[in-house]
């Protein structure tokens, strides 16, 4: 058991302007998350700007010192709104989406579609139009049904239309079953060693109206270690200088993918930034002096680690239950419907009495959610002071994949949204209400 104050036992963990007041009440932002639990309810995301453009600013400082010229597209799937596309543009980031919903978000935000990337493995005929309507700069084909729609529309359209292939290169990330992606029994991707990845190019380059930049790899997500990078980018500069050789084709692009990790526990802090670039970088460059091939312009991907950070969930205790010599049970007003990384993958998460963090905590309980399954648990034995009815419990590290995978499970509500900066709290998304449940309904 830790003997400190949370604030500073979860210093990496929680937004970088988290900071408690003398009474012991978190702010983030400069806006006290007591006061924001009041103006807005909870469960309430809280979401730090600053935090969110430093960390944009840190990606394309540290990757372009090593990669003249990399772009970076946010993974738009990690947590998207308007609000937050407009931060990325302001930032430079361009955005990655994976489905015609992420699009149009990302358009009603301000986002150029030329600087988006589509990708996906079940992109319909329809969304497909619509990306090509929109004017989305790259798509990034997945699979041979999807080439020969593309073809087909772009040359009903005769308008050019610039691609990627995405490579499944054959390399374990060493991540969880659900999220690794890069392996040869992927539903991702071409595969390299059975050469559909080499026909899937031969076939690109006689469509007439489809202009292939490169290859994409994904290898999964979130990666702790940086190596998989390296071996992900080796076999994909084999496979480069072969086609090279064989057809003639050179790169003009490359996209290592995302999954650059995030500190969700203290115990387990992520790799900086520029780990991940002078890795990439340096697997880039090894890979072109290698096979002599031009360096290619590099796009990363980065998600979970660009918004997880700043996420805040905020939720209220609802009930309390001791089971003797056997375990404490916190409920909040919260759980699987907001946040069901923890049922899905294991997750863990650090938690904090958000209106007690510089107490040193003395008891261990387990945070359930409110919903009617066994396995809606939030965090297992946390350190926690002891708890009133009604007091805020703050979950870091919620930005990612969390209000992205919300559902109305039990006909909850979901959640508002707010983003803090500087002492000022606005409201980027309105808890549902009741009615909202019905509007669907015919
Ligand atoms: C999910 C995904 C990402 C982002 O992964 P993170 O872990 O959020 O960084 C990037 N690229 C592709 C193709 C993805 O599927």
């Amino acid at each position: 058991m830790t003997n400190q104050a949370p604030i500073d036992a979860l210093a990496d963990v929680l937004p970088l302007t988290a900071r408690a007041n003398i009474t012991g009440v978190l702010q983030i932002g400069g806006c006290s998350v007591r006061d924001l639990a009041a103006a807005f309810g909870t469960p309430l995301y809280v979401y730090d700007e600053h935090t969110i453009r430093q960390i944009c600013r840190q990606y394309l400082r540290d990757f372009q010192a090593h990669l003249p010229g990399a772009r970076a597209h946010y993974a738009g799937k990690a947590w998207l709104s308007p609000a937050l596309t407009a931060l990325l543009v302001e930032e430079g980031f361009g955005l990655d989406v994976v489905s015609a919903g992420e699009l149009h978000v990302a358009i009603a935000g301000g986002m150029d579609p030329e600087h988006v990337a589509f990708h996906g493995n079940g992109k319909t005929p329809h969304e497909l139009e619509y990306a090509l309507d929109a004017g989305v700069g790259r798509i990034i084909v997945d699979n041979d049904d999807e080439l020969t729609v593309l073809d087909q529309l772009t040359r009903e359209r005769a308008s050019e239309q610039r691609i990627m292939l995405r490579i499944t290169p054959g390399v374990d990330a060493q991540t969880h079953a659900k999220t690794t992606t890069g392996l040869r029994d992927s539903k991702f991707g071409f595969p390299l060693p059975s050469g559909q990845a080499e026909a899937a190019l031969v076939r690109a380059l006689e469509a007439p109206f489809l202009d292939v930049t490169g290859f994409h790899i994904h290898l999964g997500s979130p990666l702790f270690n940086v190596e998989p990078y390296a071996d992900g980018i080796a076999t994909i500069g084999e496979f480069a200088a072969e086609m090279k050789q064989r057809h003639g084709y050179e790169w003009r692009e490359f996209s290592p993918g995302g999954g650059m990790a995030l500190t969700y526990t203290a115990d387990r802090v992520a790799p900086a930034t520029e780990s991940y670039a002078v890795q990439i970088a340096e697997a880039i460059h090894t890979a072109c002096d290698t096979h002599g091939l031009p360096m290619p312009d590099v796009h990363i991907e980065p998600g979970r680690s660009v918004v997880g950070r700043a996420g805040l969930a905020l939720y209220s205790v609802v009930s309390r239950k001791h089971i003797p010599d056997t375990r404490d049970y916190v409920t909040v007003d919260g759980g699987m419907s907001d946040n069901i990384r923890p049922a899905m993958y294991d997750s863990k998460y650090e938690a904090a009495a958000a209106e007690q963090m510089n107490t040193v905590p003395g008891l261990v309980a387990t945070i359930a959610g409110k919903f009617c399954e066994s396995g809606d648990v939030l965090v297992r034995d946390a350190q926690l002071p002891a708890l009133q009815l009604g007091e805020l419990i703050a979950i870091p590290a919620s930005g990612a994949y969390q209000i992205a995978m919300e559902s109305n499970y039990n006909l909850s509500l979901r959640p508002a949204v707010v983003m803090v900066n500087d002492g000022d709290a606005r409201l980027v998304r309105r808890r549902q209400t009741l009615d909202d449940l019905l509007h669907l309904e015919l």
